[in-house]
């Protein structure tokens, strides 16, 4: 393994083990939980977004494998401080990367998110690594629900 692989996985194991703005959400009900069927993971998202716009919280719940809860861990961080409009740019441009539909390499201007570059290659792994980022993009609001 190259250092650069191993300095990824250390970032993966790191967010998996301590995951960031994970909390317990059983006030929001299963079926509100996003599911990725193929790995068995499972994730409730809450957002919380200010009168400015901005992505004030991020937390999650849920089980999953070490690669969705990394992402959902490193999602919750790189969001949180965004406007709505900027965050749903970013969680596009993460999934369209992984999913070959944009470079890679966009994922290097992304910090710690470049650990995810190597899964790119692997679909099953790519369904685990988005399915925070797509729970995102459904629970923030809409431009028709903005004032
Ligand atoms: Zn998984």
């Amino acid at each position: 393994m190259s250092p650069f692989e191993e300095l990824y996985q250390e970032i993966v194991m790191d967010h998996y083990r301590r995951p960031r703005n994970k909390a317990s959400l059983d006030h929001i009900p299963r079926e509100m939980a996003h599911e990725n069927p193929t790995c068995g993971d499972s994730i409730k998202l809450e957002v919380v977004v200010g009168t400015d716009d901005t992505v004030q919280s991020v937390r999650f719940d849920g089980k999953g494998c070490a690669i969705s809860t990394a992402s959902a861990s490193l999602m919750t961080e790189n969001v949180i401080g965004l406007t709505v409009a900027e965050a749903r740019t970013y969680a596009g441009s993460f999934i369209r990367a992984l999913r070959g539909e944009e470079p890679v390499e966009i994922l290097d201007g992304m910090g710690d998110l470049a650990a995810f570059k190597g899964i790119a290659s692997f679909p099953v792994r790519v369904k685990c690594a988005t399915l925070a980022w797509h729970a995102l993009l459904l629970s923030l609001p809409s431009a028709s629900e903005e004032g």
